[in-house]
């Protein structure tokens, strides 16, 4: 017999019933997710399995469905699975914090080519996880780029040792 967690009650199962996350701060539906009902005090609450997995599959959706420009909370449901704080995602944007909560709080619309670099960022990231290559990544490759760059010196050459791509595995990082 379940009860529920909050007074103990005997709690009603419900499984059929399509559950909205709006935990997520989107308007999503899930559809088989198991459901308590407490008729003594009125709790309710969901039982969600794998969430990380569940949040990946929202922000590939995000990124490979919705063909608007990215609303706020899809920016923000993005950056969060991104792990990364507002300041963060500012720099590897190239952008200011401030563009960043104006783009999070609908203010102000992403752009184009920010919305194209935050799904493609998104997407790079989740292929890396997902395959457990962990090291260097797409998220370290834009936060060693400095923010002015139009300072910086370098040589015209790129120099390359033949064992960086020979002794290269398929599922290894470069060095
Ligand atoms: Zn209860």
């Amino acid at each position: 017999m379940n009860k529920c967690y909050s007074c103990g009650g005997e709690i009603k199962i419900i499984k059929d019933k399509p559950y909205s996350y709006t935990e997520c701060g989107l308007d999503v539906v899930l559809h088989g997710i198991t459901q308590y009902d407490c008729p003594t005090c009125g709790e309710e609450y969901a039982s969600i399995p794998n969430m990380q997995k569940l949040h990946r599959l929202i922000g590939a959706h995000i990124c490979q469905k919705r063909k608007a420009l990215l609303k706020s909370e899809e920016i923000k449901f993005l950056r969060k699975d991104l792990h990364l704080k507002a300041k963060e995602l500012a720099a590897l944007l190239g952008v200011t914090p401030s563009t960043i909560s104006r783009w999070e709080n609908g203010k102000k619309d992403i752009g184009e080519a920010h919305d194209r670099l935050l799904r493609s960022v998104y997407m790079m990231y989740a292929s890396e996880q997902a395959n457990h290559m962990i090291c260097g990544g797409v998220l370290n490759m834009f936060k060693e780029l400095p923010a002015k760059r139009k300072k910086i010196e370098q040589s015209k050459e790129l120099v390359l040792n033949p064992q960086e791509w020979l002794n290269c595995m398929p599922d290894c990082c470069p060095a």
